[in-house]
């Protein structure tokens, strides 16, 4: 039995430009503010963070952005992509749904994310700056950005959350092996790590503080610069190469998705292959359902507060609205690393106010179900995180079958979990537990949101 559809477009077929999805908003985003004055802030404030070119592609509303040659020339290594129909899987759940899945696993750091990490590498090198300042919650965006540093010849220096940083090994030993300082969060090297460590010398670390301390030592070193994996504009449009490679693969196909899915940490794989259909929609193009999948235990579109907030725990960083569950907010443990973040990027958040996306939040025992019996038709692993939206494109299938409709529904599978092994032994152990997140701790973070509010 051969079941195997693989769309695979050649080389020159990977996307000369990044599409921009501000172009196509019926409304434009609410303004960054400075946490000082409340004002909206200038492309000046964030010059000690970034390099000028990346600020610049976070304003613009132009609607291509080119892709520089030698960013295209890292890509040609595993772009484009392969998109397969999981005709085995579908078989499984006896569905008349065809289902689609965007493979970004084959990046040589297993993920989506060197696709924006190469971009930064680029734009940071030619600005001159000599080091890259970032965090990392699992390691995916810390071997990211390091496998980049090390082409471009950047040194990187990694804040990895101390939970992580003492449970997962391998991706510590990747990002070291591609030449990356690593060190755990919070830490004494700065002023944040160590006034978190004085209220508590055995913090386990969060993604809110690792950022406060990766902006600390970037905003006080002239030859260093911050980059962040997620979140920001110019990293959502880094990754609209998986959308645009999708639309070629899919008219391959001769089909069209009636629903995308993708899982949502920062919002960034999710708008990656999600922009390019949504924009062809606002465009007058086909309609189509966009479902974003997330975490129950941190759940931000479904539960958190569309607000003015900041992106750290320390409030270094300037306020950008977004569906967040307050700075302070720490969640439980659980398996999937990369979805462990307080807030929603702007752009997807302003979506879902704007009622174009749909938005969903999963236990992870139900989860990692949907991810074992995909990996057992495919044969790929999913990173934890990507069995959200595993488990999102199967409910979409069994959907249609109680309908006994047949739709295509297409997901973004953003990455491999070969690192995440622990986290599938634990399952098979019976450990994996559906802890919620708490309350009381919501409510005080959620209580603890600045009171600006949008300017006039
Ligand atoms: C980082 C990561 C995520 C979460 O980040 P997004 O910006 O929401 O994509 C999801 N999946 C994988 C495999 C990751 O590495």
């Amino acid at each position: 039995m051969n079941d195997t559809v693989k769309y695979v477009l050649d080389e020159t077929r990977i996307p000369k430009f990044w599409y921009n999805l501000q172009a196509d908003l019926p409304k434009p985003l609410p303004p960054v503010l400075h946490p000082g004055t409340g004002k909206p802030i200038g492309p000046d404030d964030l010059a000690p963070l970034f390099p000028m070119a990346l600020i610049m592609q976070e304003v613009t509303t132009e609607r291509e952005v080119e892709i520089p040659g030698p960013v295209r020339d890292v890509y040609r290594q595993w772009r484009p992509t392969p998109l397969y129909r999981a005709r085995r899987l579908e078989k499984a759940l006896q569905t008349p749904a065809r289902i689609y899945y965007k493979y970004e696993g084959v990046s040589p750091a297993g993920s989506h994310k060197p696709n924006t990490a190469v971009a930064q590498a680029f734009y940071n090198k030619e600005a001159g700056v000599k080091r890259l300042i970032t965090e990392t919650g699992a390691g995916q965006w810390g071997s990211s950005l390091a496998f980049a540093g090390a082409l471009f010849g950047l040194d990187v220096q990694v804040y990895m959350v101390r939970v992580s940083y003492d449970q997962k090994p391998y991706r510590r030993a990747l990002m070291e092996t591609y030449g990356a300082r690593c060190i755990a969060s919070p830490s004494n090297e700065t002023q944040s790590g160590r006034a978190i460590l004085a209220q508590r010398a055995d913090h386990p670390g969060s993604l809110g503080i690792a950022i406060s301390e990766a902006v600390e030592v970037a905003a006080q070193n002239d030859d260093a610069k911050y980059a962040l994996g997620s979140v920001l504009n110019h990293v959502l449009l880094h990754q609209t190469v998986i959308g645009q490679e999708s639309i070629a693969q899919m008219e391959m196909a001769d089909d069209y998705p009636d629903v995308i899915v993708g899982c949502t940490g920062g919002g960034s794989n999710f708008a990656g292959i999600a922009f390019p259909f949504l924009g062809a929609a606002l465009r007058g193009g086909q309609k189509i359902r966009i479902v974003a999948v997330e975490p129950a235990a941190c759940p931000s579109l479904t539960r958190g507060t569309y607000a003015y907030d900041f992106g750290d725990t320390a409030h270094l960083t300037p306020l950008t609205k977004m569906h967040t569950l307050g700075s302070t907010f720490t969640p439980p443990g659980f398996h999937a690393g990369g979805l462990r973040y307080h807030g929603m990027a702007p752009l997807v958040s302003h979506l879902k106010e704007l009622g174009l996306i749909e938005a969903i939040a999963y236990h992870q025992i139900g989860v990692f179900d949907a991810g074992v019996q995909f990996a057992r038709a495919e044969g790929i692993l999913p990173a934890p995180e990507a069995n959200h939206a595993v488990k999102g494109a199967i409910d979409q299938a069994l959907l249609c079958r109680e309908e006994g409709v047949s739709r295509a529904i297409l997901f973004n599978l953003c990455g491999h979990g070969h690192f995440d092994m622990q986290a599938y032994i634990d399952y098979f152990g019976g450990k994996l537990s559906d802890r919620g997140y708490d309350e009381k701790e919501l409510a005080m973070a959620l209580a603890g949101l600045p009171s600006v509010t949008e300017p006039a």
